[in-house]
């Protein structure tokens, strides 16, 4: 895999995506590990001794050892950061200080791509579209929160303009997830009524009057919200 240092989230999510290809859209974290040949055990700290010649070993503390936990996809995302070769270039190109807080956001990331495997994000959207309506259904297929599934749809194309939000029955934004584009609030913002500022979002009203969780697509500039002088 080349490496640019500018693509280095999008080229992260298409390796995760073919190597979740590979493994035959395994979600369960420990079926994942073993499917793709990495041996999980138990010992006092949580790490990832990835490698490229031998197996590689995952340790969990035994709290988190047994079953599919974030923990445990986290410390895949690290080998799979190592087998991409991004590992080596990130440090190569940043740094050590930075470049393990960037390998720390990737496999923070990859969580939701390792969770919510592709099929389950396509069939989400053939039937309600690029909506609010997805995330909904992401959440209800596979057990994850707000943010993650917000991130997961937002994220899946790297190069489109997507951005979700959730409000909630305060109308305080709670959470944002964004892609190549800006939102007109931020989290904390208060927004009473969210088609006055986005009149073209998926908004969808969350039962038992919990909040508003919406979806914008691509086609606003930065400022797009000022009035005009
Ligand atoms: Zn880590």
């Amino acid at each position: 895999m080349s490496f640019d240092p500018d693509r280095i989230g999008p080229d992260f999510i298409a390796y995760i995506k073919r190597i979740q290809t590979h493994a035959n859209y395994e979600a369960h974290a420990f079926r994942l590990a073993k499917t793709l040949q990495m041996r999980v055990r138990v010992g006092l700290l949580n790490r990832a001794y990835p490698s490229n010649t031998s197996q590689s070993v995952i340790v969990l503390q035994p709290w988190y050892y047994g079953w599919s936990s974030e923990v445990l996809f986290h410390e895949i995302a690290h080998v799979l950061v190592f087998w991409s070769g991004l590992e080596t270039n990130i440090i190569k190109e940043f740094g050590p200080d930075a470049g393990w807080k960037i390998i720390e956001k990737l496999c923070n990331q990859a969580i939701a791509f390792l969770r919510i495997p592709q099929p389950v994000v396509d069939a989400a959207v053939k039937k309600h579209g690029i909506t609010a309506r997805t995330i909904i259904e992401l959440m209800r297929q596979t057990n994850v929160t707000y943010q993650m599934a917000m991130d997961r749809l937002v994220l899946d194309k790297p190069a489109d303009a997507r951005a979700a939000f959730l409000i909630n029955n305060g109308k305080y934004v709670s959470g944002v997830s964004i892609c190549n584009m800006r939102l007109p609030f931020w989290i904390g913002s208060r927004v009473p009524e969210p088609r006055i500022v986005l009149p073209r979002a998926s908004l969808f009203r969350l039962p038992h009057g919990l909040g508003i969780l919406g979806l914008e697509r691509g086609g606003h500039i930065d400022d797009w919200y000022w009035e005009p002088a």
